[in-house]
This record gives structure tokens, sequence and C-alpha cells, in this order.
């Protein structure tokens, strides 16, 4: 079963309707390949918001649109099913940046180690025995972003005031704890009472709220941080990010991780900052950044890190997994529009 894109969606809602499900009844076996390819069993998949601006059709995603009629791609980890490659024997397990939403997929190693955007990666050494799922979920990209974002570019200090939006996501929900590890105040915004009662009675940070049911982003976030803002990490951009600005601290630093909230809209609908001079009076340090540079130089840091945090029972991973490849679209629907509740995988 492959995923297709069967039309691009520049801006609006996904539909069902912009993707093709393909079966075929042969499964692709080492008299098919060429030499030095192999087949691998996806097992999980990850869906991300930027698959959305890769969906547009445009020049919209820094990455490249997927094309109609092709396979869309994203994180993926499974096992080598066939191999004429030695250095791929059956059963080595394998994450790549560039995975088709599919059962199966041909690779050749050689030619996707060109690019670091489809270089396949080997599962070995101190994280091949973690759970298979880790590699998209707890070890994932988006929790390497926020252990990167907060870290290198928020340059936490303990009793300084923490914002996180979109705050039970993927990337979200490690932040928040990484933030009170470090002993930081942290108020958090998510979309229904129930992430808000998670993040207050699980994650245990200090405040929370329902941007959703809230008139005021800018009072309510005064009433939440009495001493101002230190750092913002922001996954959402828009209307929320001008709140921030309006109750930001003197050398702030907001980690401008994403703006999911303008991503469906078209150029002229998205939202103008109004408080962007609040940057230079307050003399704020307001960084952008794309995590997948650093993983030479920050990931195995991170990992020994994380893999401390969760075996020692101090750092919660809630998933959302949808089951079958085929509905890979519904998982993808479901982050765009707020009905995920935790990291989006699909169990293959
Ligand atoms: P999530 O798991 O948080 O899923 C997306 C969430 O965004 C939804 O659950 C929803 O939560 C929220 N959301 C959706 N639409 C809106 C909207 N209109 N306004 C406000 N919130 C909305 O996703 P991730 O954690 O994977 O990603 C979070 C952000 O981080 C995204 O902007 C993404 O692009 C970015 N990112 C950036 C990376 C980088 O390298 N810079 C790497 C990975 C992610 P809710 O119910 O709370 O509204």
């Amino acid at each position: 079963t492959t995923v297709l894109l069967k039309e691009s969606s520049p801006y609006g809602k996904l539909a069902t309707s912009n993707f093709e499900v393909k079966k075929t009844d042969k499964l692709p076996t080492e008299a098919d390949l060429s030499p030095n390819e192999i087949v691998v069993r996806n097992r999980y998949i990850s869906i991300d918001p930027y698959l959305r601006n890769r969906m547009t059709g445009t020049d919209g995603s820094y990455i490249g649109s997927y094309k109609p009629g092709e396979p869309i791609t994203s994180i993926g980890v499974g096992e080598v099913a066939a191999s004429l490659n030695a250095d791929y024997p059956v059963g080595t397990k394998v994450l790549t940046p560039s995975s088709p939403w599919s059962t199966y997929a041909v690779y050749d190693p050689v030619k996707m180690a060109q690019s670091p955007l489809t270089q396949l990666n080997k599962l070995e050494g101190p994280l091949a025995d973690v759970p298979l799922d880790w590699h998209v979920g707890v070890l994932g990209m988006p929790s390497f972003t926020a252990w990167y974002g907060l870290l290198e570019i928020g340059k936490p200090k303990a009793g300084e005031t923490l914002v996180v939006s979109a705050a039970s996501g993927a990337v979200g929900q490690a932040v928040v704890q990484l933030g009170k590890s470090l002993g930081l105040r942290v108020v958090a915004a998510a979309g229904t009472d129930e992430k808000v009662a998670y993040l207050k009675d699980t994650l245990k940070i200090d405040a929370a709220f329902n941007y959703k049911t809230v008139d005021d982003y800018t009072k309510t976030l005064k009433e939440l941080c009495p001493k101002g803002i230190d750092i913002y990490f922001d996954n959402v951009g828009g209307e929320f990010l001008d709140a921030v600005l309006a109750n930001i601290n003197r050398c702030a630093r907001i980690a401008a991780c994403g703006a999911i909230s303008q991503y469906e809209k078209s150029k002229s609908e998205q939202y103008g900052i109004k408080n962007l001079m609040s940057v230079v009076g307050n003399e704020v340090t307001f960084q952008g950044f794309i995590i997948s540079p650093y993983y030479p130089t920050h990931y195995a840091k991170f990992a020994q890190d994380i893999v401390q945090r969760v075996k020692s029972g101090s750092f919660n991973y809630k998933l959302d997994i949808t089951k079958g490849i085929e509905n890979a679209p519904q998982a993808m629907m479901k982050v765009m529009e707020g009905r995920n509740f935790g990291k989006t995988i699909v169990e293959v």
C-alpha cells in the first residue's frame, strides 16, 4: 500500500481528495532488486506539520514540494526485508528522513547517502535496542527540536518564565517538561481542555490555558506571567506571537520553531505582526531554526539525555498512533486541525 499526493493544496484545509491510496498484490523481493538495493518493511511513519508546506505545490517549504502522482515521504523507521547490499543484511533496522508512505520501500543506500535529506541511518550502537517507535517518538525529530531550541536558543536560566504554544504536541510536550526540569516557570497554551488538563496535572507545569476559549491572549499572558516572558518557544506564530511580544521582557529569547496557525493561509490571509518594535526596544533575540543541520553536532548528546530521563521516569512522551498506512492522510488532517494529542505517528 502506498499513499500518493493526488492534488496539491496551496492553502485551506486538506481533504481526502488530495491523496490517493494505491495497492498492489505483489511484495518486492530480492528478484526485483538491482545491485546494492534493499527492501525495507516500514514499521512507523512520522506525521509532521512541515509536510503540509510540502503539499502546497509552491515554494512554501524549505525542503521542496511533493509532486502530484508521487508518493508522500516523511521520516520512517523499519527493517530490511530483502537485500542485495552486504552492509544492510536482512533484519537491519533503519531510519530515514525520506520514507515513502508505504508498507514497503526499495532503496539504494549508496544513492540515498548523497543527501542528508534522504540518507539511511542504521540503528546500531546504544540506540539499537530501544523500542522502534522511540525513533519517531521520544527520540524523534520533534523531541530533538524541542531540546535543541530550548537549550541552545532559549538559553534558560532557573527562575525565568517560559511560554510554549501548541504545548501538548510533539515538540511542545518535550519543551514544557525540559523547562520544568531546568527550574523555569512554564506557562503553556493548547487547543482543548483535555490537553490543558494533561499539561497541568500530568506534566505539572505552572499554568496552562485553552487559547480557543480565552478572549484576549495579551491579557491572559499578562495574568499568568506576572514577571513578564523571558523565553518564548513559538510553534504557532500569528496573533499568539503578537500577544507574547506585548508581554516580552528585556533581553528575552524567542525560539522561532514554527507558525502552524499560518500554514494553511494565503499570503493575504496571513496575520501581520503589530508588536515587532517590541523586539527592538527590548533587545529581544528572535531566532528561527531548522533542526536538520544540528544532527551531527547535537543528536548523540540529546539522545543520551532523553534516554536517561525516560528510564528514570522523569519524562513522559504521549503518542497519538494511527494504525494502517492507508490512514496516514487522516492522521495528517488531524495534526492540521488540532485533533491529534501528543506526537502523531502511523503504525504501518
Ligand atoms: P503538534 O504535534 O503540536 O501538532 C500540531 C498542533 O498544532 C495541533 O495539535 C494543534 O494543537 C496546533 N495547531 C493546529 N492549528 C493551529 C492553529 N491554527 N493555531 C494554533 N495552533 C494550531 O506538531 P509538532 O509539535 O510536530 O510541531 C509544532 C510546531 O513546530 C509546528 O509549527 C512545526 O512546523 C514546528 N516544527 C519545527 C521544526 C524545526 O526544525 N524548526 C521541527 C519540528 C516541528 P492545539 O490543539 O494546541 O491547537
